[in-house]
């Protein structure tokens, strides 16, 4: 409520804030988290929560008058739908050259996401995160994240027969004929409950063509576990729909913290001013960056470092799909939730982790679509608008060229060895790769850079930030585990140091 105030306040609901929120509580300290999304508890007029990805209402994007699909167009033809302007799940955020797809809502991301919980390999985390001791994010923290986020494997006999992994089948076949070595990933989505899909003993979700709109069964996303933990030590309070515009130094001591509460049509309809006396920035990748550059350039915080808002990278995110031979069906039931990656990483003449995605289209369309991540190695830099009053990241569609380069010495082997070609009618009209979009932001507030070792903002006490904008560009893989695991790590320190 406006004029309260408050010992602590998370702003977002994803990992970062999550985690922060329940290890906070969990040692006695009350919590305030605001998050900008609805609370996606209740469910629509066809009694679900979300909508799925073969048809999208209001419910799929943040507010958006049509849909903004990462695959856009089939057989050459765009397939955007016009839909109702609603405070959606799913952002396409434009910037200039590339579009960012983020979570809205009371567990951020991970409403959305395909749910891989994949820890990078120990020999890369010193290109992921250098000032960071790898044996303790290996003994303690990538443990303790992959428990609490209940991490599962998918049962390899079900899967060797499960005709909704046709597709991944298909997916490492043609790898291994090439010489590749595929990997099998682990996910939140509860595998258990996936085959009481697929045996038609239980709602469909993944077999359901649901997930970046959202799961309605299945998926072990933050509400259902952190978040969950977090509200059940009583301490912990989520206050959705309200969007945070500014942090200032408080006339005493701590910060007020300025934000729009807003309704399903994205209006403003009322205007709060909080006090707290320490402020979490957990908005994500783009969303603490878009925040700490605009104080910095406004004036409320203006002693943050110049390099607030550097270091941004997509995870090295491209997208590609090949049409197999007509003897390698995909499947027309299609699980969304993967389950394989290519694993190419240790080539040195480009790296890249290639994860055997799904293509729910409701139909065979003998495609085998990827989401490749990369190790491109170019950053890029948010920066305050005034004309505007927004702000810009200056990313290059053309530096994803870098990207493609890397996915190329996968994909380019196996259409030799197996006489197909690349899609080239998914992401535009002859158009092969998906390179105007990412998945992944991570960035833009780096670990030991703009702040300390441990998240902390150090020209103003009592400011942390705690999401994906610690990590500079680039996880080797997927990096919701990862950006949890520091989360972990962090707040340990933070509440064994600043909480005497
Ligand atoms: P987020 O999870 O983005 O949380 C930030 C929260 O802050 C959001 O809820 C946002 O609404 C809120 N917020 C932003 N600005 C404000 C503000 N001003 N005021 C109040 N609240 C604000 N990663 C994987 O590891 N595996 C996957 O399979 C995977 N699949 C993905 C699929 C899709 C479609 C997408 C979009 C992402 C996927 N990701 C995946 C990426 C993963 O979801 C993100 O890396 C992760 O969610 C980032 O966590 P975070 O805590 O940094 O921020």
């Amino acid at each position: 409520t406006d004029g309260a105030q408050l010992p602590i306040l998370v702003i977002g609901s994803g990992y970062g804030g999550a985690v922060a929120a329940l290890r906070l509580a969990s040692a006695g300290q009350q919590v305030a988290i605001v998050e900008k999304g609805m609370s996606w508890s209740a469910p629509g007029s066809d009694g679900k929560i979300f909508c799925n990805m073969l048809n999208p209402d209001g419910r799929s994007f943040w507010l958006r008058t049509k849909t903004s699909q990462p695959v856009s167009y089939f057989m050459g033809a765009p397939y955007d739908k016009t839909i109702p302007s609603y405070t959606g799940v799913l952002d396409a955020e434009q910037f200039s050259q590339i579009r960012i797809y983020q979570g809205r809502g009371v567990g951020g991301g991970s409403l959305v996401n395909g749910g891989m919980a994949v820890t990078p390999k120990q020999q890369y985390f010193g290109s992921i995160l250098p000032s960071v001791d790898p044996a303790e994010m290996y003994n303690t923290y990538y443990p303790r994240a992959n428990a609490n986020l209940k991490v599962n494997n998918v049962d390899q006999t079900w899967f060797e027969s499960a005709s909704c992994y046709q597709f991944a089948r298909v997916g490492r076949k043609t790898a291994q004929a090439s010489g590749f070595t595929t990997t099998f990933v682990p996910n939140v989505y509860d595998f258990n409950y996936m085959k009481q899909e697929l045996a038609n003993t239980a709602p469909r979700s993944a077999l359901n063509a649901e997930v970046i709109y959202g799961n309605n069964y299945g998926k072990n996303s933050l509400d259902k576990t952190y978040l969950a933990a977090a509200v059940a030590t009583g301490k912990v309070t989520i206050t959705p729909q309200h969007v945070v515009t500014k942090v200032a130094p408080a006339a005493g001591t701590g910060y007020t913290v300025t934000m729009n509460q807003i309704d399903t049509s994205g209006n403003t309809v009322a205007t709060k001013t909080v006090t707290a006396q320490k402020v979490f920035f957990a908005a994500g990748s783009v969303g603490t960056s878009k925040l700490l550059v605009t104080q910095k350039a406004t004036g409320a915080l203006p002693n943050l470092p110049s390099s607030v808002g550097t270091g941004w990278g997509n995870n090295g995110n491209v997208m590609v799909a090949r049409q197999n031979q007509a003897w390698d069906a995909t499947g027309s039931l299609q699980a969304t939730i993967p389950v394989m990656g290519i694993d190419n990483w240790a080539d040195s003449g480009g790296r890249a982790f290639a994860e055997i995605s799904p293509f729910p289209a409701g139909i065979e369309t003998f495609a085998s679509l990827y989401l490749a991540i990369t190790d491109n190695p170019n950053r890029a830099t948010f920066s305050y608008n005034s004309g505007t009053g927004g702000v810009d990241l200056n990313w290059q569609q053309a530096w994803n060229g870098a990207g493609i380069t890397a996915a190329k010495r996968i994909f380019d082997p196996i259409n030799a060895k197996q006489a197909t070609i690349y899609r080239t009618d998914l992401f535009g009209l002859y158009k092969t790769w998906g390179d105007d979009f990412a998945y992944h932001p991570l960035g833009g507030c780096v670990l030991n850079q703009s702040t300390d070792n441990y998240g902390r903002l150090q020209s103003y006490p009592g400011l942390y930030v705690i999401d994906g904008s610690l990590i500079p560009g680039n996880t080797t893989v997927n990096p919701f585990v990862t950006i949890t695991a520091l989360a972990e790590r962090n707040i340990e320190n933070i509440i064994a140091n600043d909480f005497k």
